[in-house]
C-alpha cells in the first residue's frame, strides 16, 4: 500500500517599524518650566512629531504650550515633555 505524505510549511513573519525623525536623539537639559531635567529636541524634530510647521511650534511656545530652551551654543531646543501631551491630543 502506498502512503501519501503531506508536508505543511508555515511561515510566520514579524515586522517592526521604527520611525526616527533624525539621527539626533536630542539632549537632556534643565527645563525651567518643568523644573526638571528633560529631553530636548530641535524645533524641526518637534514640528515633524506634531505634524506642524516650525512657525506653529513657535506659536505654541508663545502661548506656553511648548517649552523652549535657548541653549547658548546651539539652535533653540524644545522640551519633549511639553510636546508629548500635544501629540496625544492630535491622535484623538
Ligand atoms: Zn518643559
Amino acid at each position: 500500500m502506498k502512503m501519501n505524505r503531506r508536508t505543511e510549511i508555515t511561515v510566520e513573519t514579524h515586522e517592526v517599524t521604527t520611525i526616527r525623525v533624525t539621527d539626533n536623539p536630542g539632549v537632556t537639559l534643565f527645563c525651567e518650566i518643568c523644573g526638571v531635567m528633560t529631553l530636548h529636541i530641535s524645533v524641526p524634530d518637534a514640528a515633524a512629531m506634531l505634524k506642524l510647521k516650525e512657525t506653529a511650534i513657535f506659536d505654541l511656545v508663545q502661548v506656553g504650550k511648548i517649552h523652549l530652551c535657548e541653549a547658548e551654543d546651539s539652535a533653540p531646543l524644545v522640551c519633549a515633555d511639553s510636546i508629548l501631551p500635544l501629540s496625544s491630543e492630535g491622535r484623538q
